[in-house]
């Protein structure tokens, strides 16, 4: 068996950041109370690591972020990589809470460049995936954004007009492919014109590329994150339609891996940016040791 661990693997920067922030509040603030409001990127092992340093995370899919905020009775709450809606801060502030913003600096410069176009007189659409922190966080930052989903469309009752200079702006962890075809539809479909600011980051642009160029067809693709990773769910559309042969899993851990899917002549290894690296070195070991075992 080959196994062809794709590179790059591995934290993005903007996960680095985030965890660092955490850990150095931690090491500064020895007995207050640290929580972070929702998941500080979406992965798991991250969250279980910083439980283990008393760093609490709150989510809840039925409850909103100011929902959960007001359930933090004292001490620092950390904002997570995806960025927020800023009237939270004030909220925070007002519950007395001392802030640590771990917003992606990639995230932010989007929020700045969305801004800007909307403050030169243009029309903003933002692509993304519905009721994701990053898609919420922007969407926040004006309501004459227009919203379209990448399952079901615009999703306001009003589309933008052709009359005005149109920007399109998108979710940084999403398929290249992906955006590539809801483009064309735009194109296609739509009464107006627009221009792109591509803004997938460089992250996920570089784990995407090299998933696209492997050297050779693998008969099985195991792509490593958690379920919630965007980033993730994007190599896992990216593998099953760019390479409509070979079978893809899409695994957490070591624990996941099933003895039918270590029997495949070739396998490529893809990690989201979001995934530890010994998570991925771990599966990567195993299944040398099963390669070699063969041997
Ligand atoms: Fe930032 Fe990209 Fe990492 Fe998201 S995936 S945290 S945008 S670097």
């Amino acid at each position: 068996m080959k196994v062809d661990l794709v590179q790059p693997y591995g934290y993005c920067q903007g996960v680095i950041q985030a965890i660092e922030k955490a850990k150095m509040a931690r090491q500064q603030y020895p007995s207050t109370p640290i929580t972070i409001l929702g998941m500080l990127v979406h992965n798991e092992h991250v969250l279980n690591d910083l439980k283990s340093l008393q760093i609490e995370s709150v989510y809840d899919e039925n409850k909103d972020l100011s929902t959960l905020l007001k359930e933090i009775p004292q001490g620092i709450v950390i904002f997570t990589a995806h960025g927020h809606d800023a009237r939270l801060e004030e909220q925070a502030k007002n519950q007395g809470l001392q802030i640590i913003d771990a917003t992606c600096p990639r995230v932010k410069a989007n929020h700045l460049a969305i801004l800007r176009a909307l403050k030169e007189g243009k029309q903003a659409i933002f692509i993304g995936k519905k009721g994701h922190p990053e898609t919420i966080a922007t969407l926040s930052l004006s309501s004459s954004i227009f919203f379209y989903d990448i399952h079901d469309g615009f999703l306001s009752s009003t589309i933008p007009n052709n009359n005005t200079p149109t920007v399109i702006f998108n979710q940084t962890t999403l398929s290249i492919l992906e955006l590539q075809k809801i483009y064309e539809k735009l194109r296609k479909n739509e009464c107006f014109s627009f221009m792109i600011q591509d803004e997938i980051c460089a992250a996920t642009r570089l784990r995407q590329e090299a998933l696209l160029h492997l050297k050779e067809i693998p008969e099985a693709i195991l792509i490593v994150g958690d379920p919630r990773s965007n980033n993730t769910e994007a190599l896992r559309k990216i593998a099953l339609e760019h390479y409509p042969k070979t079978i893809v899993y899409k695994i957490c851990d070591v624990s996941d891996l099933e003895p039918h899917m270590t029997q495949f002549s070739s396998i490529a290894l893809v990690s989201g940016a979001s995934t530890p690296n010994e998570i991925t070195e771990a599966i990567y070991h195993y299944l040398m040791q099963k390669a070699e075992k063969k041997s």
